[in-house]
């Protein structure tokens, strides 16, 4: 299906790889994808192998993500990144509010949404995570869990900074499980976001945000899901984490 959204398929290389089996991973990957052109390709190293991931991709069609940041400029914040760090490594995508930063650091939708505000300021284009948890689903409550997460963390976003902000649907029962969201799962949601989006800014500016699905998506899953009409791309973790299998999700979703 032609879609009017480009897709946009990152991977999410989460507290894994040391600088140089980085520099493996995503030159295996610039190898596998080297003429592709149809989707944005996004790989988001650990901090720590930003400097060599970023040379390896210069003048590639890979661009380089990184997986948090902090909301505060450079200054006494121990331990924390701030933007303009990232720019120098030239990073274009930061992913903000991951459901593993919402339940292990407790990363709530008004400073992941401070955070998409510094990062646009910086001119990085934010990823921002929403998704429900297993009891949350089973309690029925799916749209105003991702609803109210969408409304918070986008909150004060201009129509245009919007559009340039990338949101991520990852329920929580899908991360790292294996369970993969049915595709009707994923379109109901997906479809819901985008109404939310609406009602926050409008109908066409709603259109042009693009909405990632992640939760186990790999090769054999990729086609049907990137075919769905409010997918846009997909925020990958596990598979990921290998040239080939991240190399197939994205050929298989052209
Ligand atoms: C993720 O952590 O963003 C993710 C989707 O992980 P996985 O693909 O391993 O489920």
């Amino acid at each position: 299906m032609v879609k009017d959204r480009k897709l946009i398929i990152a991977g999410n290389w989460k507290m894994n790889k040391t600088a140089a089996e980085a520099l493996d991973l995503v030159n295996g990957i610039k190898r596998e994808l080297a003429n592709v052109k149809e989707v944005d390709i996004v790989v988001c190293p650990p901090f720590t192998a930003l400097a060599g991931v970023s040379e390896a991709l210069l003048n590639s069609n890979i661009r380089l993500g990184a997986q948090n940041m902090s909301e505060n400029g450079p200054g006494a914040f121990t331990g924390e990144i701030a933007a303009p760090m990232l720019k120098e490594f030239s990073v274009r995508y930061v992913i903000l509010g991951h459901s593993e930063r919402r339940q292990f650091q407790k990363e709530p939708d008004d400073l992941i949404a401070r955070k998409a505000a510094a990062a646009h300021a910086s001119a990085l284009k934010p990823i921002v995570c929403v998704g429900e948890t297993l009891a949350e689903r089973e309690a029925n409550i799916t749209e105003k869990i991702v609803g109210s997460q969408v409304r918070g963390s986008l909150a004060g976003l201009s129509r245009e900074l919007v559009e340039e902000t990338v949101i991520a649907y990852e329920p929580v029962w899908a991360i790292g499980t294996g369970k993969t969201a049915s595709a009707q799962q994923a379109q109901d949601v997906h479809a819901f976001i985008r109404g939310v989006l609406s009602e926050m800014f409008d109908d066409a500016t709603a259109r042009r945000v693009r909405i990632q699905y992640g939760g186990s998506v790999k090769p054999s899953n990729a086609r049907e899901l990137m075919s769905l009409p409010d997918v846009d791309g997909a925020l990958v973790g596990g598979a990921a984490l290998e040239a080939r299998s991240f190399a197939d999700i994205i050929r298989n979703s052209i």
